[in-house]
């Protein structure tokens, strides 16, 4: 006879999406968690009658997939939604430029992240990356309500500031969220044309001492490569290698413009990149050639960037766009599958930053970040390929539960750990200073 075992938490009855390595999905399943993690998963039939829990989920009808991560964002940026439209990229940035340093503090970039976040939760999503001014008001509100958060100082040369300050800066900050439960850390520069190549040999430092992921933004549309071209007569991929950045601890966002040898070059230093494709197209960047570089062996996951060139932090709608532009790209529907899309969102996004041994799939030992999806819904009828609706047909709408580290953070659609209309008015009344 089975001794008796209770659970924190018991979810029955949904088909399990679990993105392990088999890529399984589990029928009528039953996931048990007790603390912040995944205890067990049991096939139908499988859970012994005398397992417990203090609560349960009925997730009948339901699907129940990994929390979705969001592998590139300057969440705050929800401040700015719709504020700067129609230009292309360096005009765009001088733009937002004028606008952060004008309107920026630490209390409005918390009030623009807590609307991301509620934003995120609704949308499935469980874990952001965040690189934006202010950036300790973003990571401390993060830690506050329990949303994962991979965050870290920059090294930049925007805003003229004092070097040795900086880096001091940055060590402190390293060492204080290097024991935060809910911040990833890692040390991150907004472009190789805005940090210089002292800069950068400092973040090569911190990446071994530190034993922390590097991110910047790469090779995002063709004036960025002329600019860092004629600056120092090499691609912002070369420059990069030049500063022996390219490796596994590195994360590049967008990479749209590059050459057959640089996706090489990505793929011998095992080098992760983020796609942004809907920003892409916003700012009229161009499009990845992910297809290319998934052959060539790059781990490519997805992220949403900031609202003002979004205009929204919807992961399910990124993976969408990004299967259709990849098979319209290539002029071929076989270059890029649904799983694909799906692994870019999860399990790909927690390899890039190091963290799949936690985070990325439904698994005993993982942490208890998943999200229900209600597959009762006209346009989700009939079901014969889950991740196909997944890609294709879910919308953030049909997100019905959120959990992260266990605790549950929407329920039934509605928030349980933010209050939503109190950061609504407190977002609207920031509006007003753009006036
Ligand atoms: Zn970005």
């Amino acid at each position: 006879m089975d001794s008796a075992q209770q659970y924190d938490l018991l979810i029955t009855g949904g088909k399990i999406v679990t993105m392990d390595t088999e890529r399984r999905i589990i029928d009528n399943g039953n996931l048990a968690i007790s603390g912040n993690k995944i205890q067990e998963i049991f096939s139908a039939g499988e859970l012994p009658s005398s397992y417990t829990a203090r609560k349960t989920i009925n997730a009948d009808g339901k699907v129940i997939i990994p929390g979705l991560i969001n592998a590139h964002s300057h969440i705050a940026m929800t401040l700015f939604r719709g504020l700067v439209e129609d230009l292309i990229l360096q005009k765009w940035l001088e733009r937002v430029w004028k606008y952060e340093f004008s309107v920026l503090d630490k209390d409005s970039v918390r009030a623009g992240s807590q609307l991301a976040f509620a934003e995120m939760i609704r949308g499935g999503v469980t874990c952001v990356h965040d690189m934006y001014w202010h950036y300790m008001a973003v990571i401390d509100l993060a830690e506050e309500i329990g949303f994962r958060l991979i965050s870290g100082p920059p090294i930049t040369s925007l805003g003229d500031p004092d070097f040795d300050e900086m880096i001091g800066t940055a060590r402190k900050v390293l060492e204080q969220i290097k024991d935060y439960h809910f911040v990833h850390s890692i040390v991150q520069a907004q472009s190789t044309y805005t940090t210089t190549p002292e800069m950068m040999h400092k973040v090569y430092e911190f990446k071994g001492e530190y034993g922390v992921p590097f991110t910047t933004h790469a090779s995002e549309n063709q004036n960025e490569v002329d600019i860092v071209r004629e600056q120092y007569g090499k691609t912002p991929i070369e420059l990069l290698e030049s500063y022996k950045l390219l490796d596994s601890g590195t994360i590049l966002a967008h990479c749209v413009k590059l050459q057959d040898h640089e996706i090489d070059l990505l793929s011998e230093g095992s080098t992760n990149v983020v796609h942004c494709p809907e920003s892409n197209l916003k700012l009229g960047s161009g499009i990845a050639r992910i297809a290319d570089m998934i052959e060539a062996g790059v781990n490519v996951c997805i992220g949403t960037d900031g609202v003002a060139s979004n205009n929204d932090l919807d992961l399910l709608g990124e993976i969408r766009t990004a299967a259709l532009l990849q098979k319209g790209y290539y002029e071929n529907p076989e270059v890029f599958t649904t799983m694909q899309a799906m692994e870019m969102a999860t399990i790909s996004g927690a390899k890039a930053y190091g963290l799949d041994q936690t985070l990325g799939s439904l698994e005993p030992a993982k942490r208890a970040d998943l999200v229900i999806i209600d597959f009762d819904k006209s346009h989700l009828t009939p079901c014969h390929d889950i991740y196909a609706h997944l890609v294709y047909s879910v919308n953030k709408a049909d997100v019905d539960t959120v959990l992260i580290d266990g605790k549950i953070h929407m329920k039934d659609g509605e928030l349980t750990t933010l209050d939503e209309e109190a950061i609504k008015a407190e977002v609207r009344a920031i509006g007003e200073r753009f006036k």
